[in-house]
């Protein structure tokens, strides 16, 4: 997919390794200013290194999410490099499945602090830019669970279900802004996260999909282009899709 993204200023947080460092490829290619955020180092080094040896533009920076101060210097320190944010994409994320009667408080809580928090803490510091540029985008990377729900992930359900009513917020709260806020809720997708699923698990979810397979990275990374594009100018507070139909309104 194309989208002339030259100029723009695109962060991606957890975009070190699958679905994020999707995105930041698709971005890296229709010539934007790729910035990933991640928690390890090495995977920050090893995913920048993979896009610059592509021959694109790709920084990276060492962050957790969940760390306020810590990602309001960064954010500062973007700025001050980057001059601007022109969309910042929440991505990072992270599963810790359990019944909800075995399921520990500390795994409820990471979740939820990851998921839901690290996002509500990330688009905060990028709004304040935002504000003052009067213009920008944020993409909330959600999941279908988040909409249908899912037996063994309650926690997980609960923060991306947040996640799509944030975003709903924030759209409304930041409109006369001219900062667009959306949501994409990605289905079944080929990635690190779903490699232990079991070739029965997958036949079954292969079953009740419309398009009778997994989706790729990639297939998630092109609507963020789109959103993030200009095209999208009058899109916002949307939940959109990518699950080969799983769901549907
Ligand atoms: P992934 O392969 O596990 O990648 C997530 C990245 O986020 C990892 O590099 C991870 O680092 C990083 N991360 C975790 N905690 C972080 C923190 N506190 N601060 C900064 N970075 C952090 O996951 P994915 O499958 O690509 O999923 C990406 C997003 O899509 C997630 O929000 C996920 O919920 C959503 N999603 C995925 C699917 C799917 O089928 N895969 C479906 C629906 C929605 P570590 O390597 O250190 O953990």
């Amino acid at each position: 997919m194309e989208f002339n993204m030259e100029n723009k200023v695109v962060v991606i947080t957890g975009a070190a390794r699958g679905i994020g460092f999707a995105i930041a490829e698709a971005f890296a290619k229709n010539r934007a200013t790729v910035v990933i955020i991640d928690i390890v180092a090495e995977a920050v080094e090893k995913a920048v290194s993979k896009l610059e040896s592509s021959g694109y533009t790709a920084f990276g920076y060492i962050g957790n999410v969940t760390d306020s101060a810590g990602i309001e210097a960064l954010f500062a320190k973007i700025i001050q490099t980057h001059t601007k944010i022109d969309c910042l994409i929440n991505n990072a994320g992270i599963t810790r499945d359990n019944l909800v009667l075995r399921m520990k408080e500390e795994e409820w809580q990471m979740v939820l602090d990851i998921n839901l928090k690290g996002s509500f803490i990330c688009s905060q510091k990028a709004f304040k830019h935002m504000m003052k540029a009067r213009c920008g985008c944020i993409i909330n990377i959600t999941s279908v669970i988040g909409i249908m729900g899912n037996a063994g992930q309650a926690n997980y359900a609960a923060s991306k279900g947040g996640l799509i009513a944030f975003t709903k917020s924030c759209a409304k709260e930041f409109a006369s802004r001219g900062i667009r806020v959306n949501a994409v809720a990605p289905g079944f997708i080929e990635t690190e996260m779903t490699a232990s699923l079991s070739d029965e698990i997958r036949a079954e979810y292969a079953k009740v999909i419309p398009l009778q397979k997994m989706g790729s990275p990639l297939d998630v990374a092109n609507l963020c282009l789109f959103l993030a594009s200009d095209s999208a100018s009058y899109i916002s507070g949307q939940t959109i899709a990518v699950d080969g139909g799983l769901t549907m309104h």
